[in-house]
């Protein structure tokens, strides 16, 4: 029988292959109002991520390990992996960098009102955002906390609470265990 966590692991996996065919077609859909291309890293920052996503990450790298990164600290504002404005870890990279560019439809934090949030660089002509030509963030946020909740309780190598992050740039130091 698999363990629960690596259950967990492979339900990560599962949504956030589904995640990227949303943003595959979303990318293609709206490819004329977009500028996103290679070499532009606008969106890259620093990130921090569930465990879950933040250990599914790291057995992926160490399977395949990036040819480059940075060793930049926690307290940072850019990311290890972005190289000569690539990203070196591409196939591996959180959900939050394959949503770079879309447009976001989210609940507002703070006063309950939906949200839409698109890069500057793209959408400037065009503004006919429904629900079928947007990315729902909360959808996909949620179902990845319960995810990883089950992750966190069955995790036992080190403690998590359902609400902690770890930051994309300690992958540097555990790629060296
Ligand atoms: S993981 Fe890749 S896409 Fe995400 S911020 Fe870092 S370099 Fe950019």
């Amino acid at each position: 029988m698999k363990d629960k966590v690596q259950v967990e692991v492979e339900n990560y996996r599962e949504l956030r292959n589904e995640a990227s065919e949303i943003s595959n077609k979303l990318t293609k859909l709206h490819q004329k109002e977009m500028a996103c291309k290679k070499g532009c890293s606008e969106c890259c920052m620093h990130f921090s991520v569930l465990p879950v996503e933040y250990f599914s990450i790291l057995e992926e790298l160490k399977a395949n390990p990036p040819k480059e990164y940075q060793e930049l600290n926690e307290e940072a504002d850019d990311c290890n992996f972005l190289v000569n404005d690539l990203c070196q870890i591409y196939e591996s990279r959180p959900f939050i960098c394959r949503t770079h560019g879309l447009p976001l439809l989210f609940m507002s934090s703070e006063d309950d009102n939906w949200e839409l949030s698109t890069c500057p660089l793209n959408f400037t002509n065009f503004d006919d955002f429904h629900s079928e030509n947007t990315y729902s963030q909360d959808t996909y946020n949620s179902k990845l906390f319960l995810i990883n909740q089950k992750f966190v309780k069955n995790y036992e190598v080190e403690k998590f609470g359902d609400f902690d992050m770890i930051s994309m740039n300690r992958l540097a130091m555990d790629l060296k265990k």
